[in-house]
């Protein structure tokens, strides 16, 4: 029987999911069908329960429902913990393991696809919801130099950089407002740009050598990437992150992983 898998969400039919993992599939040669799963908001669980029944291999999990997935495992692993969020399942044996591959997928894009050292920089993360707080770990194990999180609601961002204190790279709080310097690398991880707004980063953050990334994607550049560029540095959105995400939920579930220039080329001529 040929390996099932699917992307959760509600709505989910905007998902590009589908898009990608036929592609990387057909690369490495693994037989599978990955396909959108509509769950009501309200059953999730019962989702979830019933594509185990039904024999499926693992799913990723997309709004709004990668903190309820987090409740719905029996296992989680380092990240996902951290992250406090699920975006990859997987069924195996009786157990359901949750993971994410969200941050990971930033920080590969980020190094393997913008070709920028984290390593001993400075790194401005802007916004403390869900993607930002996914993304402490995999940028922390990276070795920055040092974490500014910036976000509207300040108690939020304050609680991050208390939650990640732990693991030893200096990392901060702060509103907008109180954002002081340049930085090497600036990432959007506010909801800010699906609503068309900018967030008040102060425009003295980007320099000529910083990268602006918008964890948001779409067919234009954001506003947040529009005011970047007019001061100096060099932009990405959020498509790298998600055909990375992708890869790295891939490589969990069948053991290699994908080179994502493919996916690239075809999302984005
Ligand atoms: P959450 O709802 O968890 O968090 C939203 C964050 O944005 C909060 O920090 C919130 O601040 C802030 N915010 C919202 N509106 C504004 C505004 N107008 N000005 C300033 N700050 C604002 O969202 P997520 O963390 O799940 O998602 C954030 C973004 O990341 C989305 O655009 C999403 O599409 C993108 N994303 C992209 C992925 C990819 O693969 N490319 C993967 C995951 C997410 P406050 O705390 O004050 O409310």
């Amino acid at each position: 029987m040929t390996d099932k898998y699917c992307v959760i969400g509600n709505p989910i039919a905007h998902s590009k999911s589908p898009e990608i993992h036929p592609v990387y599939a057909r690369q490495t040669g693994q037989e599978l069908v990955y396909e959108r799963c509509l769950a009501p908001l309200d059953g999730f669980a019962a989702t979830v329960k019933q594509l185990v029944a039904d024999g499926y291999r693992g799913a990723n999990v997309t709004l709004p429902f990668k903190i309820e997935a987090a409740q719905v495992c029996t296992r989680l692993e380092e990240r996902a913990k951290a992250a406090g969020a699920v975006n990859t399942l997987v069924f195996a044996n009786g157990e359901i393991i949750g993971d994410n591959t969200d941050g990971p997928g930033l920080v590969a894009d980020i190094t393997r696809n913008a070709g920028r050292a984290i390593k001993d920089k400075r790194v401005l993360l802007l916004g403390a919801g869900g993607a930002a707080r996914g993304a402490l770990l995999p940028i922390i194990g990276q070795g920055p130099r040092e974490i500014v999180i910036a976000n509207r609601t300040v108690a939020t961002a304050e609680a991050l950089a208390r939650d990640f204190a732990k693991y030893g790279v200096p990392i901060s709080a702060t509103g907008f407002d109180g954002i002081e310097g340049s930085f090497d690398i600036v990432v959007n991880g506010t909801s800010s740009s699906l609503a068309g707004d900018l967030p008040p980063v102060p425009a003295s953050v980007f320099g000529p050598d910083t990268l602006a990334l918008d964890m948001m994607y779409g067919n234009q550049p954001t506003v947040f990437m529009e005011f970047a560029v007019s001061h100096g540095a060099t932009v990405r959105d959020g498509l790298g992150m998600l055909i990375e995400q992708a890869a790295e939920a891939f490589a969990i579930w069948r053991g290699v992983r994908p080179d994502t220039a493919d996916v690239f080329r075809k999302m984005r001529p």
